[in-house]
């Protein structure tokens, strides 16, 4: 029998007519980098929203699910774009703009983006590109910025501001079906060419919810929450839509995004929680050890992206009193997965034990581990095997293109539906995940696996070492072995035989790298994180014995 229960869609439509009207006075503070930040009401913002969707559909002819590009930092303008193209029905489609220049060609053409809404500071990035860019009609520029550059594009262009003016403060925002397309992110491309996910308005306000979950990151109407995970990035990790939904302002760090001006604006803002990859937060932690700031206000930060080392979250919360709170996602989970905060009644090392991990699952996210024989393996916290996740804000299968069909490559999906992550790790009885390694990043060394993960934790814990990355090299005895890399910090003259020394410690000997390399620093992906393929390549014969 159904039940007597309304129906409802669940869509960003209704995010926004709640965050405009009953947390109309939450604000959107954008750091402009000299005087003032830039403020905004939640409520200002759903009326801008409203022109836009004028301004796209009035006047750009933007109709239907078609996709509407943003090459943008996290900033106001950028909010209003992920509140009003997939409330009027369209699909936003944000771009990374540290992609290669291929990567990026690559994903416009093959979302047939028609119009892109891009900051003027990002035009240098935009102009070379457009001769490769046949879809794009409209350029909308928002903010300062050379325009000159675009001088002979077949595309038209846009003032973003001139756009908007004068147009209608409402819309009639249509009822959108909860399982529509709402927002498109490409993955980054680490493994092959750059893969389309595309989020629907149920999931991402699902997702919405859980991020506001006290489980999660638990924002209210009482925070400021700063993103400084990029809103091309899996949608700045779900914050704008939950901060719109919880009524928590936020602080957008527009294109500040160096260790200074961050640690700049937290004193002068004081946001109560932030967002970001390991990297951003061991230059910011650099930053507030080498100066006096006030930053006590902030008392979360959440990590992911990639294993946070447990030493930066130690040095946080030691020396300036901000808890770190761990979390795993991809572009795929859209990307909440896991949240490492502890169970009840531990404490001490146990409570960090817990708290480095990548944490507990949600009751919408379900997880398995998959053997190498392709059996399943019980959460006994030592069986490794791939994990698998499936639930309502899980891609079941990629875009295929403007004209393609979604498609399910057998590497990435189960034959029953389920995401591989491609992530190596245990589960324990009470659910807690640990993640060893991604599949291919796992070193395999005499038919054992070396997590180069924990190589890299430990090494990162040395208080010479700024940053560690651990890869596999070929080697003709054992099949594979460690190469450790290491960046040390400033003035620091540590050598190999003192880090094996530290390592010889902590792991098992059969473990210790021969190889070494000091670095002057480890290369980077478009989203931040340690960039182990080109490190490969890099140090290919093997680094110093
Ligand atoms: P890309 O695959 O290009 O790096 P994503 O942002 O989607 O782009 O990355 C998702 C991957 O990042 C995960 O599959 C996992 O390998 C890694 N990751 C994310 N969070 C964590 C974490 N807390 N610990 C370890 N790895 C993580």
């Amino acid at each position: 029998m159904l039940s007597t229960m309304q129906d409802v869609p669940l869509t960003v439509t209704r995010i926004l007519a709640h965050g405009s009207t009953v947390h109309g006075k939450a604000e959107v503070i954008t750091w402009t980098g000299e005087g003032e930040p830039h403020r905004q009401t939640f409520r200002e913002t759903g009326l801008r929203a409203a022109q836009l969707a004028h301004a796209l559909h009035d006047d750009l002819g933007v109709r239907d699910d078609e996709r509407v590009a943003t090459l943008m930092w996290n900033n106001s303008v950028h909010l209003e774009a992920y509140l009003a193209i997939p409330s009027m029905g369209a699909v936003l489609h944000t771009l990374n703009l540290r992609l290669p220049a291929e990567q990026l060609v690559w994903i416009v053409n093959h979302a047939a983006d028609r119009v892109v809404l891009v900051n003027g500071s990002l035009l240098p990035l935009l102009a070379p590109l457009l001769p490769q860019l046949p879809t794009l009609e409209h350029i909308v520029v928002a903010g300062p910025g050379d325009r000159s550059v675009l001088e002979g594009t077949a595309a038209q262009v846009h003032d973003y501001e001139e756009l908007l003016a004068g147009r209608p403060e409402t819309y009639a925002w249509p009822e959108t079906d909860e399982r529509q397309a709402a927002a498109l992110c490409y993955t980054s491309g680490t493994t092959g060419e750059p893969k389309g996910v595309v989020y629907s308005h149920r999931s991402l306000y699902l997702h919405s919810m859980h991020v506001n979950n006290a489980e999660a990151f638990a924002l209210t109407g009482r925070d400021i929450a700063l993103p400084v995970v990029p809103m091309f990035h899996v949608n700045a990790w779900g914050l704008p839509h939950a901060a719109f939904m919880a009524g928590s302002s936020l602080l957008m760090p527009d294109r500040f995004l160096q260790p200074a001006p961050l640690a700049e604006m937290i004193e002068a803002v004081r946001p109560t929680i932030g967002a970001a990859v390991p990297t951003i937060w061991q230059g910011l932690l650099a930053e507030l050890d080498a100066t006096e700031r006030d930053v006590a206000c902030l008392g979360t930060v959440i990590i992911g992206g990639s294993a946070c080392p447990p030493s930066l979250m130690k040095a946080f919360e030691d020396r300036h009193g901000i808890r770190v709170v761990h979390a795993w996602g991809m572009t795929e989970t859209s990307p909440l997965g896991s949240v490492a905060h502890p169970p009840a009644g531990v404490t001490g090392d146990e409570e960090w034990r817990y708290r480095c991990t990548q944490g507990r699952f949600p009751a919408s996210v379900e997880a398995r581990l998959a053997g190498p024989g392709g059996e399943y393996l019980p959460w006994d916290g030592e069986s490794a095997g791939e994990l698998e996740v499936r639930g309502p804000w899980i891609a079941g299968a990629y875009y295929g293109g403007a004209d393609g069909e979604a498609f399910r490559p057998e590497d990435k999906f189960s034959p029953d539906g389920w995401l591989r992550t491609g992530d190596v790790g245990t589960i324990t009885p009470d659910g807690y995940l640990t993640l060893t390694d991604r599949a291919k990043d796992v070193i395999k060394s005499g038919g054992e696996w070396i997590s180069s993960v924990e190589l890299e934790n430990h090494l990162m814990a040395h208080p010479d070492v700024a940053e560690a990355a651990v890869v596999a090299v070929p080697d003709e005895k054992w099949g594979e072995r460690p190469l450790a890399t290491v960046v040390l910090k400033e003035g620091a003259t540590t050598g190999y035989e003192d880090l094996k020394e530290f390592l010889a410690g902590r792991i098992a000997r059969w473990q210790l790298p021969e190889r070494w390399a000091v670095i002057p620093a480890v290369p980077k992906t478009s989203v931040g994180k340690f960039d182990k393929k080109v490190l490969r390549k890099q140090y290919a014969d093997g680094g110093l014995d």
